[in-house]
Order: C-alpha cells, then structure tokens, then sequence
C-alpha cells in the first residue's frame, strides 16, 4: 500500500510500517547474525552476509530513503564513511567541484585521500552560481554542497546548482546533515545523492556514530550498494537500532530546538560583544530567502564571532549548560570551537580564507529551557565583557 499521502512526522514514527509478522513486534528485532543459511543449494534467500545486507539495516535503509524520497537508501559506519563511499564513485582523472567552507573531514578526504588517487578538486563559493558555472572542467564529474554549510551557514541554492551540473554532464551530492529530511529534501530538488552524519539531528542523543546515503536512481543506487559492499564499511545492527529510535523523535526536537535557536540567535545578535551572528533564520542572512524556498526551517544550530581567541575563551569557560564539545544535533546543546574541533584539519590560512576565525564558536541548541540558557550564556558574555575592559585598560 502506497504511504506517499503520509506527512513526514507520520513517516518517521512509522519507519517504513516494520511490523514483525511473526510476532506482531512493533520495533524490528537486532539481527546479530554475520551469516544466514541458506536453504536451497542454488537459490539463495534475501540475506546471505551481514556486509552485504542485514534485516535490522535493511529497515534503517528503507525508513531513510522513504523520507528522503529516494530509490535506495545506505547505512555506514560513520557520516564521513558514506561521503567517503559516495565519492568512491569517482575513477582517477575525475574532478569535483566542492563547497569552500564545507565541512573539515570532507576537506580532509578531499585533500588529503581523494587528490591521492587523482581525483582533482576545486573549492568553490557555491553561493555564487556565477562562479560554480565558471569553474566547471571538461573532467568535472560530482558537484558536492553542503547547505546550511559548517560552520558558516552559508545557503547554497540547490535547484541552481542542480541545473549548472545537469548541464554539464555532472551528479549533485548534497551533505543534509544540518536540515535532515525534516526540514528539506535535496532529492526532490533534484539532487543525485544526499548524505548524512546521521550521528546528529537523525539519531539525537549523542550516542551512535552513522552515515546514511540515498539515491534517487536506481541505476545510480546499484553502483553505490556495489561500493557499500566491495568496501565494506556498513553500519552495525545495535546501532541501526538505535538510530531507528532516535529518528521516531527528529520532528519534535528539531522543531522545539529550531524554536529555541531562533531566541538565542536574536538575543546573541543584540550584545555588544558579538560581533556577528550566522544564522539563516535572520531575514538579513544574504541566503534566507534561497534557505526559504528550499527548506522548511532554519535548523537549531547558529554561529557567531566574539572579538578574539581570549574572550572566547574566557566566554567557554564560564558557560555552565553547553557542553563544549565536537559535534552537534542532539538533546544537549553543544557548542563548538570550529578553529580546533570541525575544521582543525583545515590549516590555518585556509581556514580564516573562509571566515572560520579564533573568535568563531558554533553552537547546536538542545532541549534545555531556553530562558536557562540564554541566562547562561549572558553570564558569561559579562565575564568575558570584563575581560574587554581589562584589556582595553592595558
Ligand atoms: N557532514 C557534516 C556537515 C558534519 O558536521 C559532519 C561531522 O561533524 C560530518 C559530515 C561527518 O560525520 P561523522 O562525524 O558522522 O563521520
């Protein structure tokens, strides 16, 4: 039965309809099982080696490609395994153009792995389509985007994108990390493969580490399954479960956290001491309008830039809620010094080229009060205010 009339909040509760027929089990069982046996000598049944296909899996595979609207869906070790498996695509003489500001182990792949096995690479202000269509060579095969991109938030347009790359000749990969299918759908923009750290928003809590890829076309999805398989890095049963479960409650964290990053993000945006707040909410964000044709809400993570690395500093040091960690998209909120945590792979000179500067911090909004939270960081914007003074006084 065709479950296309279902919103996206029916369909992330409902997780591809899994009913166990068994035993009526409303959640799928953990397959621990490397191996299956066979029950006939010359026709194998659907599974026969856990890298190449696994019951729990296959329900995560299916739930993410239904919300994705895409042929076929994949499950990987970690988010930077399916970017990594995607761009496995690519043979040697191969050129990618990639967003500039994209996110540091994406950088590093590119860099440092991929230029490796000859596969060239150029990084482009993918919100310029005069430069993306500028920068196209007759060996460009993969345009890769990252929008909101990390940890700027810059806004790529992604139909724009799509129509350059059709053009000439090349697949669109979109990272949708940030937005997850919730908020927008890159497939349905026209998009080849979007990829996912499903270690954030998708699974929520802090406690897995995954990648998830879709496909639009089959043809396409035969290829990438062929990679998941050849090179094996595929994401364990006991996480694809818990992966399943955190996705049950993507809609009412994102939307309460998208709620509450709205409020901070205005109240940042007012004090003296920040200098600038990234956050495509604003109606004043050169993407919104773009951000707001594409995608259904701003997200819950925002960046902003304080003076310096000292008033950062003292400004992290006197936060009691936030975690000051790497990564983002769960129930804590997590704030990031991009410089030394997402972009410490970047040197550098490349990173302050693209704006991500000493006084960078990038912060994913939780579930906690919002009032406690903007109270919090307001006392610690005083302390790191009086820091300010005190070297004004210098
Ligand atoms: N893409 C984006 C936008 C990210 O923020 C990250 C991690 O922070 C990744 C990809 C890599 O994902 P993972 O850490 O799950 O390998």
């Amino acid at each position: 039965m065709s479950r296309d009339h279902f919103d996206i909040e029916t369909k992330l509760i409902s997780q591809s309809s899994f009913i166990d027929v068994a035993n009526g089990a409303i959640n799928p069982p953990i397959h621990y099982s490397s191996t299956f046996h066979q029950n006939q000598f010359d026709t194998f049944g659907p599974f026969d080696y856990s890298r190449s296909g696994n019951p729990t899996r296959q329900v995560l595979e299916d739930a993410i490609a239904e919300l994705e609207g895409g042929a076929k869906g994949f499950a990987f070790t970690s988010g930077m395994a399916a970017i990594s498996s995607a761009f496995m695509l690519l043979s040697a003489g191969d050129h990618v153009l990639i967003s500039k500001d994209v996110y540091g182990g994406t950088y590093r792949m590119i860099t440092e792995v991929l230029s490796r096995f000859k596969i060239e690479h150029t990084f482009v202000n993918m919100t310029d389509l005069h430069e993306v269509a500028a920068s196209f060579k007759p060996n460009t095969k993969v345009v890769y985007v990252e929008t909101p991109s990390n940890p700027l938030l810059s806004i790529t347009d992604i139909e724009g994108i799509v129509k350059l790359a059709k053009a000439n000749d090349c697949l669109v990969f979109v990272d949708n990390t940030f937005m997850t299918p919730l908020l927008q759908r890159p497939l349905d923009l026209g998009a080849d493969i979007v990829l996912h750290s499903a270690t954030k928003f998708l699974s929520g809590h802090s406690d897995v580490v995954a990648g998830l890829a879709v496909v639009k076309d089959v043809h396409l999805a035969k290829q990438l399954g062929f990679i998941q398989n050849a090179f094996g890095s595929i994401l364990g049963v006991h996480d694809c479960w818990l992966l399943l479960r955190g996705m049950k409650t993507l809609s009412v964290r994102l939307g309460q956290s998208s709620q509450s990053a709205i409020e901070i993000a205005t109240y940042l945006q007012k004090h003296p001491l920040v200098e600038e707040v990234f956050y495509p909410g604003f109606t004043t964000h050169p993407g919104h309008s773009i951000h707001f044709r594409q995608a259904a809400g701003a997200g819950a993570v925002l960046s902003f830039q304080l003076p310096n690395q000292a008033i950062t500093k003292a400004f992290v040091e006197h936060l009691e809620i936030p975690v000051f960690a790497v990564s983002l998209g769960a129930v804590e909120s997590i704030l990031s010094y991009p410089a030394t945590m997402s972009h410490a792979a970047m040197p550098k000179g490349e990173r302050e080229k693209r704006g991500i500067t000493d006084g960078l911090l990038r912060l994913s909004v939780g579930l906690e009060n919002v009032k406690d939270l903007i109270e919090d960081i307001e006392q610690a914007l005083v302390t790191a205010s009086s820091l300010v003074g005190v070297s004004n006084q210098v």
